[in-house]
């Protein structure tokens, strides 16, 4: 990464421009975890621990109708619980932590789903990145949700060499308006897996390309770039990308037969 000496209002500057790109570039950014209501999207995330949102929202529909609330989940016979939420992974940690959540629920918030960060993260196996998830998009309160891709992104960025979720979380909300702080976590986890790849980013095809300081450190060379690009921007799909940008929905889409990996 290029070092770069700008001031803070600089810095400041720079993300907020970054952030209007990428908004431009993903419109229809959005929780890629299907859900009706904050039950769901609480359950779906705690799912989502070392999973992909494709496998989660592939079980959550079966799920939901044996279990649709709090009340019906706490009293899920494990054995059953744990084989719909098999092909997750860790079902067994993750069964413990839907049972002792659900119940908690019932016991102490009458079913419902608490709305605050504090008591949300007393419940079992709510960590604060899943409290975020949930304020963000099912409360309408704004949070950042800091996951492997945000925090390779603000890094790469140059918005702060954080990696310690809770302290990257801070110095990031530092820079943005807090009514930006949820789109803007959908725009940076979009971006990461799209274009700013893990192993071989695709920075001769990125729309950040003059604003980001690691710029180089993937592919240059635009059309080989372009090859890697993933979902809705990969080469031969862009019939789906035109689609999400006329605002179709992910569960209107998979109904026309599109695969979305993300
Ligand atoms: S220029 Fe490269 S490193 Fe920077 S955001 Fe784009 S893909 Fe990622």
């Amino acid at each position: 990464m290029k070092s770069i000496t700008e001031s803070p209002l600089a810095l400041k500057r720079r993300a907020r421009k970054m952030n209007r790109i990428l908004a431009e570039t993903y419109p229809y950014a959005v929780a890629e975890l299907d859900f009706e209501n904050p039950f769901e999207l609480l359950v779906a995330t705690v799912l989502s621990a070392q999973t992909t949102d494709v496998r989660v929202n592939s079980i959550t529909p079966a799920l939901f109708a044996r279990y649709p609330d709090a009340e019906a989940m706490s009293q899920a016979e494990r054995p059953e619980l744990e084989e719909l939420i098999r092909p997750t992974g860790f079902f067994r940690a993750k069964a413990e932590s839907l049972l002792g959540l659900s119940t908690a629920l019932v016991d102490q918030h009458d079913g419902q789903v608490p709305g605050k960060l504090a008591e949300l993260v007393k419940l079992p196996g709510v960590g604060r990145k899943t409290a975020n998830v949930v304020l963000g998009n099912a409360f309408g309160i704004p949070g950042i949700t800091v996951d492997t891709h945000f925090i390779r992104l603000a890094n790469r960025f140059g918005w702060s060499s954080e990696t310690d979720p809770v302290k990257l979380e801070h110095a990031v909300g530092a820079l943005f308006e807090k009514r930006d702080w949820t789109m803007l976590s959908h725009h940076v986890v979009f971006h990461g897996r799209r274009v700013c790849h893990a192993r071989t980013p695709a920075c001769g095809a990125c729309p950040l390309a003059k604003l980001c300081p690691s710029y180089g450190i993937g592919e240059e060379i635009p059309a080989k770039a372009r090859k890697l690009l993933k979902y809705e921007l990969a080469p031969g799909r862009e019939d789906l990308l035109e689609k999400m940008r006329a605002g179709a929905t992910r569960r209107e889409l998979r109904s026309q037969g599109y695969g979305l990996g993300a």
